[in-house]
Formats: C-alpha cells, sequence, structure tokens
C-alpha cells in the first residue's frame, strides 16, 4: 500500500465549466420545442430521457444530443420538422468543439497540491471531448494518471484505488458533484472536498447529504482546497 495522502480531481465543472453550455443548449431546447410544451414540460421530459440513455450511451454531449432528438420527438408528436431536429445536431457539434475555459484558481490549486502530494484526475464523458479538453487545459502534467471512467460509482473508485494500491483512508477526492465525487467516497471509506458549481445538472442533484460529515467538507472555492488538503495530511501524520 502506498503511504501519505493520494488526491484526485474531478474535472468537468470542477477544473473547467461545463455545465453552463449544456444549460444554455437546454434553453435552446425548450425555444425550438415551445410549439408543442412549456418549459416545464420540455425540461420534464428531457431529463427523462437523458436519465433512460446513461446506462447505455453513458454520459457526456452524444447521449445528450440523441436525448433532445428523442424528446423532440415524443413533443411534437412527430410533428418538429428535420431542419429543427438539424439544430440539436448542431449544439451538440458546437458543445463538443467548444475552447476549453478553466474555473478561476483550479489549475493552480491542482498543481499546489501535486507539488506535495501523488495527485490524478478521475472524469466521466464522453472519451475524446475529456481528451481533449484535458489536453487543452494542459494538466496531465501534474498527474501520475488520468482516468476517464464510464461511471463515477463505489465500484469504480474501488477498482482505480486497488489498481494504483491505494488505502482508502488515505485518499482524497475533490469535485463538483456529492452524487459522483463525494458520497461514493464516503461510501469506500475515503475522504472528499465538495466544491459546488453554479449549476448542477439533474442527474447529479443529491437529494441528500452523504453521512459521516467528519469524512467530508463543503468549500466555497477551489482556492480553498491545498490548504485543507495540507490540514489532512497533518491529521493522518499525527493519527497513525
Ligand atoms: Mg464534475
Amino acid at each position: 500500500m502506498r503511504t501519505g495522502l493520494t488526491v484526485a480531481f474531478d474535472a468537468d465543472d470542477t477544473l473547467w465549466h461545463n455545465e453552463n453550455a449544456f444549460a444554455d443548449v437546454e434553453q435552446l431546447f425548450n425555444e425550438l420545442v415551445s410549439p408543442w410544451a412549456d418549459a416545464e414540460t420540455a425540461e420534464r421530459v428531457l431529463i427523462a430521457q437523458e436519465r433512460s440513455r446513461v446506462a447505455t450511451y453513458g454520459y457526456g454531449v452524444k447521449s445528450f444530443a440523441l436525448s433532445m432528438i428523442a424528446a423532440a420527438c415524443d413533443l411534437s408528436d412527430h410533428e418538429i420538422d428535420a431542419r429543427t431536429l438539424r439544430r440539436f445536431v448542431e449544439a451538440a457539434d458546437d458543445l463538443l468543439a467548444m475552447p476549453t475555459v478553466a474555473i478561476d484558481g483550479a489549475v493552480e490549486a491542482l498543481q499546489a497540491v501535486s507539488a506535495e502530494h501523488p495527485t490524478l484526475i478521475i472524469t466521466k464523458g464522453d472519451l475524446h471531448h475529456q481528451l481533449r479538453r484535458i489536453d487543452e487545459a494542459n494538466v496531465a502534467r501534474f498527474c501520475f494518471d488520468v482516468e476517464v471512467v464510464a461511471d463515477k460509482d463505489a465500484g469504480t473508485y474501488r477498482r482505480i484505488l486497488s489498481r494504483h494500491r491505494i488505502d482508502p483512508e488515505r485518499f482524497v477526492m475533490i469535485g463538483n458533484s456529492i452524487v459522483s465525487d463525494i458520497a461514493p467516497l464516503v461510501e469506500i471509506g475515503a475522504r472528499a472536498i465538495h466544491v459546488p458549481y453554479e449549476t448542477t445538472w439533474a442527474l447529479e442533484t443529491a437529494t441528500e447529504d452523504p453521512p459521516n460529515p467528519d469524512r467530508w467538507t463543503s468549500v466555497d472555492s477551489i482556492r480553498e482546497v491545498p490548504d485543507l488538503i495540507a490540514a489532512i495530511a497533518a491529521d493522518l501524520e499525527t493519527s497513525t
């Protein structure tokens, strides 16, 4: 087993902006289906489509685009025309081509933490999209590993920790999603730091806080993370 602390960062909405662009496309979706449905109905049907597709298509833009097309067909009872459907495909093209914009202070926090502790990135979504963003953000140089995974559940984290011989007790995950970055870590006996983003995708919205509040905490800004990691590392030193 490794000694010392190992730290992992989520990527979308933790290192760089993501959900804000999806929210803009959802707005476009609502407008384009407005002849047949009000915004509330449009959102409900789209989210149901996304939820039904995640298990087979995974996360990311491609899955989202198919969900928009299927939801628009359902909402319009197949009256929607091909030109409008094409707008959804273009919106997906735009999402995939969007430049990677780092969240203020995130790359600096990753760099500061990686100077003290072995650090990796664990992210999910379309493989090509994630790899391009990691490349554009130039963050792999701070990491001993970058994992683009299909899902971020307890089993996924257990496999990654076991592969790298990391004791869960000595592992901290940092991310914006309670569902993907916090709850599964608490479940496997690791630690987590929640850094909320301005908006949260419906499928990442937690209905309740994870148990064991001594295992995770929430901070307002990723700039607070390096000091918090230093405090956790110091605690571990004195308790072992
Ligand atoms: Mg995220």
